[in-house]
């Protein structure tokens, strides 16, 4: 990687339909760009189910780190995942995670965007803090605005609501933006501070 590709790493970020309908676009690009990181496509948009479906990593590995993550709250919290579930198994759990944030995601609209900068995937996962609002540090999107956690979640049904997405790695930053923007949307330009901040 050159010094000129460091300074422009990408990552895609979503404003769940939970963040839009809070009205809290405007906090969210805020503490996105006071950071420093640069917003270089933005649009608001109501998603399919099938756009969603193809968001969301489909292989084997992701489906079964949610099934993993889902089953072990059930055990931290003394829940019975088969008997409220009607299966155990990490990989169905997975899917029928999937299924609820795929209904989550198309339940109003969302604001897509790409964010650049320097470590822009990373900076974002801090900025937005961890997937279960309830365990999130204060500071971060996520700690600052929601409390939701799996547990209620999981007996409701439903995805936990938690306000935003962004990539979690390269790879998945790579497919969001080719699948959510073409080239032509995503533009290049100079934010004042860059000469200053770094
Ligand atoms: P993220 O990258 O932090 O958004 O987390 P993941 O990629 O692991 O999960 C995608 C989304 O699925 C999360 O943002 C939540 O909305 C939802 N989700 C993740 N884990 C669970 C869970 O255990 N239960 C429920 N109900 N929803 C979950
Ligand atoms: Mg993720």
């Amino acid at each position: 990687m050159n010094r000129k590709d460091l300074k422009q790493e990408k990552t895609c970020v979503l404003i769940k339909p939970d963040g839009v309908k809070r009205g809290l676009i405007g906090e969210i690009i805020k503490r996105i760009e006071q950071r420093g990181l640069k917003i270089i496509a933005l649009q608001m948009i109501w998603a399919t189910k099938d756009q969603i479906d193809r968001h969301y990593p489909k292989d084997k590995e992701y489906i079964r780190q949610l099934g993993e993550k889902t089953l072990a709250n059930y055990k931290k919290y003394g829940f019975d995942a088969k008997k409220e579930l009607g299966t155990d198994d990490v990989f169905e759990i997975g899917k029928m995670v999937r299924g609820w944030l795929i209904d989550y995601l198309t339940s109003g609209p969302v604001v897509k965007m790409v964010v650049s900068g320097i470590h822009a995937i990373g900076m974002v996962r801090k900025i937005v803090g961890q997937t279960m609002p309830s365990q999130a540090e204060m500071g971060t999107i996520r700690g600052d605005f929601s409390v939701d956690d799996a547990t209620a979640a999981n007996r409701e049904k439903r995805s936990i609501r938690n306000i935003i997405h962004a990539s979690g790695n390269e790879k998945e930053a790579e497919h969001e933006i080719s699948f959510w923007f073409s080239p032509e949307e995503i533009h290049d330009y100079k934010r004042a501070e860059e000469d200053i901040m770094f």
